[in-house]
């Protein structure tokens, strides 16, 4: 079984992108990053300090906008809207989720496409399905990499996405697809979640349900890709495989902590650069 080390690979990542900021400061071009984070859910809390400390890493310069749970959803439209206009800003994300009473739809379509560094703009993700040249989300991407940076051939194989969200399962299907594989996306509404798994030579789980996949519903030698991030009751950090006994039985696996979750923050800095550079 082979580690698909995610951390390492992304650490070898953000070294070419500081090599690029450093370029493009030598223009007087400093890459910056807008994050809006609404609320103050501790995760989310978590994932914006990681953004900004990343950013800071590698010179991209980032500002966080935080506002109160209770923020009208006409306020956050502004913030966006004078984001899109500030020279500064090359790249905006707005933390998800949002509250309740905020329409996302509304919030996201109102990122300029050409700063849509998460990809969730309908513009970025229509021209992801077709094919064509976009923002495509980091989690998806970063994956993508992973396949890649492994030597992963992916024409004709039978790869079963579990999760079939917009941020996660669904632009990974289109990947997918655009690499000529054949994918099957599976959700909360798939009647035997097994029957789907255990035909595939990649599995790729993102649902946030510790111990989904195991070790029965996999088949000997698949390769499998765990995007769940789940905080067990004694604090530990796990994706949704059971990696003890499914890590036996497949050919490449990726940890939890230290696989996908890190490839997530190195393409949100790529993605930085590319919006820098259009
Ligand atoms: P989500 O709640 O939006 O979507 C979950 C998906 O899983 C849905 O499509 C749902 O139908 C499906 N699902 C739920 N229960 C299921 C079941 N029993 N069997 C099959 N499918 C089921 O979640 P999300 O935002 O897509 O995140 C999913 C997971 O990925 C979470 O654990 C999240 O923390 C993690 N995540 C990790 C990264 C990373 O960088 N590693 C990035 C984004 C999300």
């Amino acid at each position: 079984m082979i580690l698909l080390d995610g951390k390492k690979l992304a650490g070898k990542i953000q070294q070419e992108i500081k090599k690029d900021v450093d370029l493009l400061k030598q223009g007087s071009i400093t890459p910056g990053l807008a994050v809006i984070m609404i609320g103050d859910d501790p995760a989310s809390r978590v994932y914006v300090k990681k953004k900004a400390e990343a950013c800071k890493e590698v010179g991209i310069y980032s500002v966080v906008h935080e506002m109160p749970d209770n923020i009208k959803e006409e306020t956050i439209v502004n913030t966006i809207k004078l984001m899109n206009e500030n020279n500064s800003i090359n790249g905006i994300l707005v933390q998800l989720p949002l509250p309740s009473h905020i329409n996302q739809t509304k919030i996201l379509e109102t990122i300029d496409p050409k700063k849509d560094v998460d990809g969730f703009h309908p513009f970025n993700m229509g021209r992801l399905f077709l094919g064509l040249d976009s923002f495509v989300p980091c989690t998806p991407l970063g994956v993508m990499k992973i396949f890649k940076e492994y030597e992963i051939d992916l024409k004709g194989k039978n790869v079963c996405i579990v999760g079939a969200s917009n941020i996660v399962g669904k632009p990974m299907a289109a990947l997918l697809l655009n690499a000529f594989a054949t994918v099957d996306v599976c959700h909360i509404y798939t009647k035997d979640l097994k029957e789907h798994t255990k035909r595939a030579d990649i599995v790729i789980v993102g649902v946030g349900k510790a111990g989904l996949i195991t070790e029965d519903m996999v088949k000997d030698d698949a390769m499998i890709i765990d995007i769940g991030i789940n905080r067990l009751e004694n604090g530990k950090l796990v994706g949704d495989v059971d990696f003890d006994a499914v890590s036996k039985k497949c050919s490449y696996i990726t940890p939890v902590p230290g696989g996908v979750g890190p490839m997530t923050i190195a393409m949100l800095l790529s993605n930085t650069i590319k919006a820098t550079k259009l």
